[in-house]
């Protein structure tokens, strides 16, 4: 027998687990929410928060190492028990016994597979469940590239990687995305020897090219190689315990382990998408801007879809499909949305990269300030970084902003408020700031434009 819900949310992480909080509260929904695997989703588990506990590790043997010994603090070189670091990420993580009793006391928790059995209906391992409304979130995992040779070596991706219980000697990233930088420098901090090959131009594609030179320079400062190349890895070979990575151009390289970073891929094959005619691709399900899908009754948010790979994304897809089944209808916008990269330094965005403004038609203008000569910059002896901010010339209005520095992401995630209310260029070099601060560099760029127009001098 069929049993019946106002909602059912296939997956629990983060855009499912804000689905079925908001119907439930808004609307006193009676929500299933079904898992297979990991109940709390990527995010928690084995994603956001596990990646940056490893950074705040890697970014502690860093400084002990580079700085200590400056400010008079004696201490032998710090070095990684990546065992007792793998206890501690897990001992601050909620574990599965928990999420289930935490989601089961509010929703029905069911663990299984789920997979359409009509467009209202899912089955998951004998049980039919069926609601007039289903929100597919059932997020994304790593795309396995087809390289010659990949099937032999034993890659890791982020949920591997996170398990080694000893450093890498090396390791190569594939793919120079957020997720390969971060790892790149968490294992270069641990002590691997590591190199990222990048198909493209530029380290962090969806970044501002000058922003990611930047970032670039400070990974090399550190020891790590990035190789661009036109094509990526041909071939891969096992060489005993080594493996050889041929890539585009003639070198190889050979490395004690593999991580994949290139892209990821929506989990929706075990859904039966076909079956109900839901239009998808690896890429993911499509949505409209009410994040519905082309079949009625069916809704799909977070990586699932095709859209932004974000956790906060992945919630406010959630609540906007919430909404639109529950006939509040609204649209999602991405025009001003703050993204960082945590590597140190980070790389925080908002708004639109030069090259993107370009693009868009605008007559453009940028300004731009060296973290070097920002007074808080000046206590590390890393000085790589950069304020970036790209304005239209006409209204002066700020298009995007672009950071490389510790705390940008904490930066452009406030920025992100002042640009939807309208922030121009000179509102930046009006207001007041900390000093010293990271955020100083920001103000110290946008005097630039107003003192080209004889407004401002800084003093
Ligand atoms: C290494 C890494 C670091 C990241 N760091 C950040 C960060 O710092 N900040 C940020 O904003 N984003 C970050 N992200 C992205 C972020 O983790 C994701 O965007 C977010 O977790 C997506 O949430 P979701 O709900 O769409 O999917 P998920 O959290 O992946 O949840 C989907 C769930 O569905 C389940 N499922 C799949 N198929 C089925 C099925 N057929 N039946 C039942 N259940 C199923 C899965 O087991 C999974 O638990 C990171 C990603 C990675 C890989």
């Amino acid at each position: 027998m069929k049993e019946r819900f106002d909602l059912i949310v296939l997956g629990a992480g983060s855009a499912a687990r804000d689905a079925a909080g908001k119907a439930k509260r808004e609307h006193d929904a009676n929500v299933a929410i079904v898992e297979r695997e990991r109940w709390g989703g990527s995010c928690p588990n084995v994603a956001c928060r596990p990646t940056k506990a490893y950074l705040t590790a890697a970014e502690l043997v860093h400084d002990v190492n580079t700085e200590a010994a400056n400010r008079g603090i004696a201490v032998s070189r710090a070095e990684i028990d990546l065992s007792r670091l793998r206890t501690w990420k897990d001992s601050i993580r909620r574990d599965q016994a928990s999420w289930v009793e935490v989601l089961g006391e509010q929703y029905e928790a069911v663990s299984g597979e789920a997979e359409f059995v009509d467009r209202e209906t899912v089955r998951v391992d004998g049980r039919e469940l069926s609601a007039e409304r289903i929100l597919i979130a059932t997020g994304g995992r790593t795309a396995v590239p087809p390289i010659p040779g990949l099937a032999d070596v034993d890659w890791l991706d982020h949920i591997s990687a996170l398990e080694l219980e000893r450093v890498p000697e090396s390791l190569l990233v594939v793919g120079a995305g957020p997720v390969g930088l971060e790892f790149a420098q968490i294992f270069a901090r641990f002590g691997s020897h590591v190199t990222i090959v990048n198909h493209g131009t530029q380290i962090a594609a969806r970044a501002d090219t000058e922003a990611a030179v930047e970032l670039m320079a400070a990974l090399a400062d550190e020891g790590i190689e990035v190789i661009l190349t036109s094509g990526g890895i041909e071939q891969f070979t096992r060489n005993g315990t080594l493996i050889e990575a041929a890539i585009t151009g003639g070198r190889v390289l050979t490395v004690s382990h593999v991580l994949l970073a290139g892209g990821r891929v929506a989990n929706i094959e075990a859904l039966g998408l076909d079956a109900i005619g839901v239009d998808a691709s690896t890429r993911g399900i499509v949505v409209d801007e009410h994040q519905r899908t082309n079949v009625d009754g069916i809704w799909a948010a977070g990586d699932a879809a095709v859209g932004p790979l974000l956790t906060p994304t992945a919630q406010y897809q959630a609540r906007i499909a919430v909404d639109d089944m529950f006939g509040n209808e609204r649209a999602a916008d991405y025009s001003i949305l703050p993204t960082a990269i945590f590597t140190d330094p980070e790389l925080g965005s908002v708004g639109l990269t030069e090259a993107e403004a370009r693009a868009g038609g605008f007559d453009l203008e940028v300004v731009k300030h060296p973290l070097a000569y920002v007074t808080r910059a000046q206590f590390s002896t890393s000085k790589r970084g950069l304020y970036k901010i790209v304005f239209d010339r006409a209204t002066r209005k700020v298009l995007g902003v672009h950071v490389v520095s510790r705390g940008a992401s904490d930066i452009v995630g406030t920025l992100a408020l002042a640009m939807r209310l309208g922030l121009t260029v000179d509102d930046m070099a009006m207001v007041h700031h900390v000093y010293p601060s990271y955020s100083e560099g920001l103000k110290a760029a946008a005097e630039q434009a107003s003192a080209a127009r004889g407004q401002t001098l800084r003093v």
